[in-house]
């Protein structure tokens, strides 16, 4: 199938298939946003447009400015592919490698403490860093391996879409405003009318891991050199 047949393919509803970046890959349309829909609640969600992402790493290095992430570890790594095409025709794709905020997420269900926990007003998964003991099981649980020891600190640390620097000022996450493409697209997906799901209505998406039932708020448009 081609890039062109889109909206066909997103108005067919969720149609499954399989990428060579990590595991099943799901299309998604607003019929499956409907389900997750919470009362009143935010449901906030990001979208990597792989298209868009030329590899620069502005997100990544503004994440740790605002963040105060320490060097040594990171919330945000942007991958590079193998080559794709042979010389001298070779592309590259980039892939972020953040929380999902999963909806159903593996590192609260086996937190003993309580500092694992998803934010239900927001639907973002943060971490109560005064609960957290360093036990390690969040890390160990993550399928996406997106979870870090602080060293600052000690506590599990990850990305939580900005909550307590841009978000609290009301900005945008700091990897979003960064990004010199406009890659990144930052939402609210309980609202019909935000610019995240008019994305997700009209683009072709996949998200990693989802057979594994996490239900992951990171979508990825594609890149594929010719046929997706
Ligand atoms: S991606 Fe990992 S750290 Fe983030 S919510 Fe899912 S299980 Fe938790
Ligand atoms: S949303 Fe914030 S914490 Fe998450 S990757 Fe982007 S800049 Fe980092
Ligand atoms: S700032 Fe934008 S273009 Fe640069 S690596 Fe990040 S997502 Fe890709």
């Amino acid at each position: 199938m081609s890039c062109s047949r889109r909206n066909f393919l997103t108005g067919a509803g969720a149609v499954i298939f399989t990428t060579g970046v990590a595991g099943t890959a799901v299309l998604n349309s607003r019929k499956t946003l409907a389900n997750v829909e919470q009362d009143g609640n935010k449901l906030y969600g990001m979208i990597h447009d792989e298209t868009a992402c030329i590899g620069c790493t502005a997100c990544t290095d503004a994440c740790r400015d605002v963040n105060k992430v320490p060097e040594g570890v990171s919330r945000l790594e942007i991958i590079r592919s193998e080559p794709m095409g042979e010389h001298p025709d070779v592309e590259y794709r980039f892939t972020r490698k953040s929380c999902q905020h999963c909806e159903n997420a593996p590192c609260v269900m086996v937190c003993p403490t309580g500092a694992a926990y998803k934010d239900e007003k927001t639907g973002i998964v943060d971490v109560h860093k005064d609960k957290c003991v360093g036990c390690g099981y969040c890390l160990a649980a993550c399928p996406y391996q997106v979870r870090f020891f602080n060293p600052a600190d000690g506590s599990a640390d990850k990305c939580n879409f900005c909550r307590d620097t841009n978000l609290a000022q009301g900005k945008l996450p700091a990897c979003v405003e960064s990004c010199p493409t406009k890659a990144l697209v930052f939402g609210d997906l309980n609202d019909p009318s935000s610019e995240i799901n008019a994305v997700l209505n009209n683009q072709v998406v996949y998200r990693d891991k989802v057979h594994l039932g996490t239900k992951p708020k990171l979508y990825k448009i594609p890149k594929q050199k010719g046929e997706v």
